[in-house]
């Protein structure tokens, strides 16, 4: 037989219940088990009957009050999820929200091509650390010891002898210590140097170093592989101009430069008119490198060359601030698609 606490205990399950309810249909699930036909507030209702007449009315009326205010508190609640809870307006068919999709970005574009051109002259990518030891990125590269590169004002320096690598050519000491000739690399990666920030310079930046060392290795055999890489990369028809320059870790050394495919080397802007764009440095490996990877430089020679990414991606796509690959406007990058 039911008595006026039962009704208490059935308000306050069916209340609980109300307040945990996550959808609409929860609380149709809520209402049928309290107060549909077969409901456990209904079941009080019908036994009325069987209550002894005096407690009747106390507890029909208490069961009563529990009825009608259960209906109201699921009808705010079924209120509540019309107004504005997501999950009882989910609409499966309703179309879904788009995302705003990046691009490849210029850098990544132009160092994939490049790669591509020169494996398949095969040439195999080698990888090295940005953290690198005054000996790889100086030392073993032939820089003496007065180099101004190696001024702190060029240099970020991390502790002790450790720093950021300067360039790329850290790999080609690291590749060449160990492997066996022949050897043909080329060396993508991220560079840093404490340069003032213009358009025309930025701290970090892009390189891809190459080197092949062989027995018999001529200047001939780099000129052959940078004529056709720039004819791969910047389009037929190119001349290419080798001018003498100095770097520590080649000797000769040259300076390459090709005719501006904006103009037709008859003299513009982008050639600063001039008709010659300045593209790459490269040499032979100074055998002091080779020896100091172990290499018998009497036997072996070996070509280097070295190619700033920004450099190469602004002239091909005429971008006039290299600061621009650096900002990560979409509108910007989007245009390399
Ligand atoms: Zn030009």
């Amino acid at each position: 037989m039911p008595d006026i606490k039962d009704i208490g205990v059935l308000l306050a399950e069916a209340e609980s219940a109300i307040s945990m309810a996550n959808s609409p249909d929860d609380l149709e699930a809520i209402s049928i088990k309290y107060l549909g036909r077969k409901g456990q507030i209904t079941a009080v209702l019908r036994s009325l009957k069987e209550v002894p007449i005096d407690q009747r009315k106390e507890l029909g009326a208490a069961t009563n009050k529990a009825r009608v205010k259960l209906e109201q508190e699921l009808k705010e609640a079924a209120e509540k999820f019309s107004k504005g809870d997501k999950k009882a307006n989910f609409d499966p068919t309703l179309p879904g929200v788009s995302h705003r999709i990046g691009a490849i970005h210029p850098i990544t574009k132009v160092l994939k091509q490049v790669n591509q051109s020169f494996e398949r002259m095969g040439f195999e990518i080698a990888k090295g650390p940005e953290i690198e030891s005054d000996y790889y990125n100086f030392e073993g590269l032939n820089f003496p010891p007065d180099h101004p590169a190696r001024d702190m004002q060029d240099t970020f320096y991390v502790e002790g002898d450790m720093l950021l690598r300067t360039h790329t050519s850290p790999v080609q000491v690291r590749t060449l210590k160990n492997s066996k000739p022949p050897v043909k690399i080329i060396a993508p990666g991220k560079n840093f140097r404490n340069e003032a920030i213009s358009s025309r310079a930025y701290y970090t930046f892009y390189q891809i170093e190459g080197f092949l060392v062989d027995e018999g290795v001529s200047m001939a055999d780099l000129k052959g592989v940078l004529n056709a890489f720039c004819r791969d990369f910047f389009g037929e028809g190119l001349k290419l101009r080798y001018r003498p320059s100095f770097f520590p870790f080649t000797e000769p050394s040259a300076e390459v430069d090709i005719t501006c495919f904006l103009c037709g080397s008859k003299g513009c802007r982008l050639c600063k008119h001039t008709g010659w764009l300045e593209i790459l440095g490269c040499g032979m490996i100074d055998p002091n490198v080779l020896e100091n990877a172990d290499y018998d430089s009497e036997k072996y020679t070996g070509f280097a060359f070295g190619m700033g990414i920004e450099r190469v991606t602004m002239l091909k796509y005429m971008i006039d601030d290299i600061r621009l690959f650096y900002n990560n406007d979409i509108r910007f990058i989007r245009q390399f698609i």
